[in-house]
């Protein structure tokens, strides 16, 4: 059988992995606690079973992947996927945390203007193992154990509300005790604001932090940014966090990408603080990011600093991200698959 009529391994429960017992244990241990990529590597499993398992399933989903070093220490993964599409994730060493950025799409039906990934358009929804391989084979890359990295985003291509199936049981196994045994603290789902995923996720028991992009305080604001803003009202969106505070008491991040002369003005920020009074929320502005042909121009970084005082004194906290990566368009609206220089080929995945 060729890899890709094999059934991926990822694409299992853990409770549903090959084996019983302490043979299931040891199983799950070799993907998610050392992060094999070869059955060869598993040298405690009987020789019969791992070439048995060999036949049946596959364990790495990626056709090829190219790495980006960036001068601040960031890391882009360019993956390839086995049916030549692709998708992309940001490694952020920190001195005390590594924390990892991927995607739930081939590109993404947002199409919000401010960012390259909208611009693409949609490709396909990413499955279950594809999410978690991009987890996997980084750790494997950067020589960590999967499980040293404690900190997620699903932040990169794609609106992962709307392929709340796929992310919320790559989800699952990220937080199982045998699997990558993340803290739900510690993972971050960001959504432009999708209703529906937000009430399935409040009801999930996940426990995921969830960070909303909403990128303008008012609808018609909203929809020049995000031309498929207009299927959900500012209203319908803030309900819907609303319950998903009132069920988990989980802080809400919101997100802010300020563009100037559209979202920047005074009023906008004292309009934003007023949508969150009496919810616990920290609020991200983003200096945008400049990508080749993009319509906007990012807020001066006085602009950006007023903005950031204005939500403080409605006493919302606030701060800034200064993004990493930018040098190998790895910051935040820069994953558009473009291929600066320095790339490095880390092979099969
Ligand atoms: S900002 Fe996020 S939701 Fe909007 S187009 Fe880009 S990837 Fe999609």
């Amino acid at each position: 059988m060729t890899s890709r009529n094999k059934t991926p391994l990822l694409s299992l429960p853990i409770e549903a992995l090959p084996g019983q017992g302490y043979r299931q244990r040891q199983l799950a241990e070799w993907l998610y606690g050392k992060g094999a990529r070869q059955w060869e590597a598993m040298t405690d499993l009987p020789k019969g079973w791992r070439a048995e398992l060999a036949e049946q399933y596959r364990l790495g989903e990626f056709a090829q992947v190219q790495a980006f070093p960036s001068r601040d220490g960031s890391v882009k993964y360019l993956y390839t996927l086995l049916d030549g599409q692709r998708t992309e994730a940001v490694y952020m060493p920190y001195p005390n945390r590594k924390t990892l950025c991927i995607s739930s799409m081939v590109g993404c039906p947002a199409g919000c203007t401010f960012c390259a990934t909208g611009r693409m358009g949609f490709g396909r929804n990413l499955t279950t193992a594809e999410i978690l391989d991009q987890v996997l084979f980084v750790a494997y890359h950067q020589g960590h154990a999967p499980r040293e990295i404690r900190n997620l985003v699903l932040m990169g291509m794609g609106e992962p509300l709307l392929n709340v199936d796929n992310v919320f049981a790559a989800l699952e196994r990220m937080l199982h005790p045998q699997g990558l045994a993340l803290s739900p603290r510690r993972v971050t789902l960001s959504t432009v604001g999708i209703p529906r995923g937000i009430y399935r996720l409040a009801e999930s028991g996940l426990g995921v932090r969830l960070a909303l992009s909403l990128h303008a305080p008012d609808d018609e604001t909203r929809q020049k940014i995000i031309p498929t803003a207009h299927r959900y009202s500012l209203a319908e969106i803030m309900e819907a966090v609303r319950h998903y505070y009132a069920q988990t008491k989980r802080r809400v991040t919101l997100e802010y990408t300020l563009l100037k002369g559209l979202n920047d003005h005074e009023w906008q920020a004292r309009a934003l603080a007023q949508h969150f009074k009496g919810l616990s929320v920290h609020v991200n502005l983003i200096p945008w990011n400049p990508w080749e042909g993009a319509p906007h121009q990012g807020s001066p970084r006085a602009q950006v600093l007023r903005f950031a005082a204005l939500l403080e004194q409605q006493g919302i906290p606030t701060s800034v991200r200064w993004s990493r990566g930018r040098d190998v368009g790895a910051a935040c609206g820069q994953l558009a698959l473009a291929q600066p220089g320095g790339a490095t080929a880390v092979g099969r995945g």
